[in-house]
């Protein structure tokens, strides 16, 4: 189990030392930011959109290892996905480092994305961890405005 732990902590260093999509996306159709007051995470989410389709998307910005790695594994997984599967994708996370509904998520449809179920153990973690997922859905909900976790 510990071996398991040890794995996940390597895969979220890695993604926090070298995040994916962590660029601005040039003429992107959404622009979201959003802030962590508690912990001071900071991101910028860019999204093209094709149809209801993510075609491409792109992050910046600053914070702790998990909010980062959070962000960089979100947009490497919700890559060529629709607004609806996203949704979906983002239920399971949020139940999974909420432990609602008894913890009842979908192992299989978050993959890689279990990393982050020892999140849970720490509920101020749960924000950072779930910071870029809630800036992506106002950006896809398209109202553009900054997001917060309060
Ligand atoms: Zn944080």
């Amino acid at each position: 189990m510990s071996e398991i732990n040890e794995l996940y902590q390597d895969l979220i260093l890695d993604h926090s030392k070298k995040p994916r999509n962590y660029h601005v996306l040039e003429g992107a159709s959404r622009k979201v930011e959003g802030y962590n007051p508690l912990c001071g995470d900071r991101y910028t989410i860019y999204v093209n959109l094709d149809g209801n389709v993510i075609k491409d998307i792109g992050f910046q910005g600053s914070g702790c290892a998990i909010s980062k790695s959070s962000a960089s594994m979100m947009t490497a997984s919700v890559k060529g996905k629709t607004t609806s599967e996203v949704n979906e994708l983002f239920g399971h996370f949020h139940v999974m480092v909420t432990r609602e509904e008894a913890g009842k998520y979908d192992r299989e449809k978050l993959g890689k994305l279990t990393v982050f179920h020892g999140v849970s153990e720490f509920p101020v973690r749960v924000k950072c961890a779930t910071l870029a997922w809630h800036t992506l859905k106002a950006a896809l909900e398209g109202d553009g405005k900054t997001v917060t976790t309060e």
